[in-house]
């Protein structure tokens, strides 16, 4: 069979399910996976004979794709940033919006951060790797997602910098940060019944919704900041478009200044950030 030939016989099975369009990119991607083929490789390839070994894993990676595994779950990592993340069931996948939450936290210096609810550590690590002065320590409270945090931490050299902690939010943590960030589990119960198959089949339940209106875990985050936060220190979290005006009012309750909300690459409230005052005036 040609490689031209397993691409359109593999669309016939996958496009009812997710669509021509995902489909087509995807197939591409499953190919280059089992093949080792850069995308140039692919182009050129349609008309060879596709071998035989790398026929049988993308037939196993398209039977895998029709139960609505997500293809990072497939393939066991995922982009992020630029560095490859290793990805199980234990954690989100790492998505593009997050990736506005990095922008934002590295447009200013920070020695010692927190990730609160680290999952795969994409921002964590991501963070300590972009800045190799700086330290931090992520908490989650899934002992799963930390095994696939430190796995990660230790692929992009920046495990001697980033400490785990087993922790319900700040539940027993003590300690002074110059930058807390989080991307806390934020889908209200009710949106959450209405998302994809392969999140709610495949992510773990914990990481997308903190059930009830979806502001629990902001609230856990914030009503305690100010002791974890040195002067100056800022907080960004990642929020659901429709959250932005509830969560800048937790920062603001919580005795934070700055509060802005920030939009993410479809101009969409992706992040709130504020920060502890500095003043002399007991902020
Ligand atoms: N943006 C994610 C989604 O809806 C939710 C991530 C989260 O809850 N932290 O797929």
């Amino acid at each position: 069979m040609t490689v031209n030939g397993w691409l359109s016989d593999a669309a016939l099975r996958l496009a009812p399910v997710i669509g021509p369009a995902v489909a087509a990119r995807e197939l591409r991607l499953i190919l280059r996976k089992a093949t080792g083929w850069s995308s140039a490789q692919l182009g050129v390839a349609g008309g060879t004979t596709l071998p035989a070994p790398a026929r049988a894993a993308a037939d196993a990676m398209v039977l895998r794709r029709l139960a609505r595994e997500p293809l990072a779950q497939i393939f066991g990592e995922w982009g992020f940033f630029g560095r490859s993340f290793r990805v199980t069931r234990a954690t989100l996948v790492p998505r593009p919006d997050t990736e506005t939450l990095v922008e934002l936290a590295l447009a200013e210096p920070f020695a010692r951060l927190i990730d609160l609810g680290t999952g795969s550590g994409a921002i964590a690590v991501t963070l300590l790797a972009e800045r190799p002065e700086a330290r931090g320590l992520a908490s989650d409270i899934s002992a799963d997602a930390l095994a696939v945090a430190a796995d990660n931490a230790q692929r992009h050299g920046v495990a001697g910098r980033l400490a785990f902690v087993q922790a319900d939010w700040w539940a027993g943590l003590d300690g002074s940060f110059d930058l807390v960030v989080s991307n806390p589990p934020y889908v209200s119960q009710a949106d959450y019944v209405g998302l994809a198959p392969e999140i709610t089949l495949w992510e773990p339940r914990g990481a997308l919704t903190p059930g009830g209106d979806g502001l629990s875990a902001y609230r856990a985050i914030l009503a305690p900041i100010t002791a974890f936060l040195c002067p100056g220190g800022r907080c960004l979290v990642e929020i659901g478009e429709a959250q932005g005006p509830a969560v800048a009012g937790l920062f603001r309750a919580a005795g934070l200044d700055d509060v802005v909300l920030h939009a993410d690459i479809n101009g969409k409230d992706r992040v709130v950030s504020g920060r502890k005052p500095s003043g002399r005036m007991g902020g």
